[in-house]
């Protein structure tokens, strides 16, 4: 054997053996990436004057199977790698499609007996967010605020402009007619005579935007509950997002916006910190940025998101006299959901477990 042949024989066996080890090492890590990284999805359907004695057990199976459905739709997403963006989308596009809640198909009308939607989505990750406002025409206001988020260069887009932007992205274009439920209708009736601008599930009317006292609670009311949306999750990559969609308060004026499409009132994501998406009287979310005001409470104060969520909740909504709820998961996956009215529609799912759904306080 030459000197030289002896070289390329000892190289060649040091790069199979480099080779071999190479896999040795990769494949046990490249194992443990599949199966051991965490991921957490949860969702609400809105929150109001939700209690045993106000919907029957049929009502909440109802909304438990399409909490289950939505969940399911999102951790599908998750268990195969999908990002925390798609899992929010999907779940989301699910509760728009079901007329149970007030948001894409039954949503509630406004003054003039229309349906205008908002909706927002944020990435943890990037910091990137999408928003549409007062949206008549699109089936999937969550999937217009996600292109607005990664198809152009803007945050929100509004009533003509974003309906235009969603034909022109291919997305599904429907007539108003598309929306109508005789619910819905219904609940705007009895909201005008009583002169109230009413959250979803609050036809009691607890909030500073009812002009009359508080009246009793009439039997549609009890069988018709309905909510904005909203998903926030963590991926096996450890990346945020937070989504909500709805159709606003029965009988708002033309054109009124709520918190749901702005981005730090109704909807935000921060790896750093937290995901959070929030449903109420828009109004005060928007005044005291509810949303960021969790991340910031986490980011500045060092707040944990359990502590953030209660601290927010009292000061930016109970001290006011503002209503609703919300949902938050942090970057490590600790869920917090959070509400001061009597009950929220909302669940969780972790992992390949099974989706664990709730609607009252207790
Ligand atoms: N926050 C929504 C809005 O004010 C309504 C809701 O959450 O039910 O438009």
């Amino acid at each position: 054997m030459t000197f030289s042949n002896c070289c390329a024989n000892f190289f060649k066996l040091q790069s199979i053996l480099f080779g071999f080890g190479f896999w040795i090492f990769i494949m046990p890590t490249a194992h443990a990436a599949e199966t051991s990284k965490n991921f957490t999805l949860v969702v609400h359907g809105g929150s109001g004057t939700i209690t045993r004695s106000s919907i029957t057990p049929e009502i909440e199976s109802q909304y438990r199977a399409s909490l289950d459905r939505a969940l399911k739709a999102g951790q599908k997403i998750l268990a195969a790698g999908g990002t925390s963006v798609e899992a929010v989308v999907a779940t989301i596009r699910v509760f728009e499609d079901d007329p149970l809640f007030n948001a894409g198909k039954g949503a509630v009308f406004t003054s003039e007996g229309k349906n205008e939607l908002d909706a927002s989505i944020m990435d943890g990750q990037t910091g990137m967010a999408g928003a549409v406002a007062g949206v008549v025409t699109v089936k999937n206001p969550i999937e217009a605020a996600r292109s607005v988020m990664t198809k152009s260069k803007h945050v929100l887009m509004t009533s003509t402009g974003a309906d235009e932007f969603a034909k022109a992205q291919k997305l599904d274009i429907v007539g108003p007619d598309y929306f109508f439920t005789q619910q819905r209708w219904d609940q705007l009736q009895s909201a005008k005579k009583r002169q109230q601008i009413e959250m979803d599930h609050d036809s009691k009317s607890k909030t500073s935007m009812s002009t009359e006292k508080e009246g009793a609670i009439q039997p549609w009311e009890v069988d018709y509950k309905y909510g904005t949306v909203g998903a926030v999750a963590l991926d096996q990559h450890g990346n945020l997002a937070a989504g909500t969609s709805t159709g606003g308060l029965t009988n708002k004026l033309y054109g009124r916006v709520g918190d749901t499409p702005i981005i730090g009132a109704g909807t935000y994501a921060d790896n750093r910190t937290v995901a959070v998406s929030c449903t109420g009287t828009g109004e005060f979310f928007m005044r005291g940025l509810v949303a960021y005001d969790v991340a910031a409470r986490m980011k500045y104060a060092k707040a944990n998101v359990s502590d953030a969520v209660d601290q927010t909740i009292q000061t930016e909504l109970t001290d006011k006299k503002g209503r609703g709820g919300l949902i938050a998961l942090d970057a490590k996956g600790n869920i917090k959901f959070g509400f001061n009215t009597e009950g929220m529609y909302r669940g969780y799912v972790k992992n390949n477990e099974a989706p664990v759904t709730m609607v009252y306080k207790d």
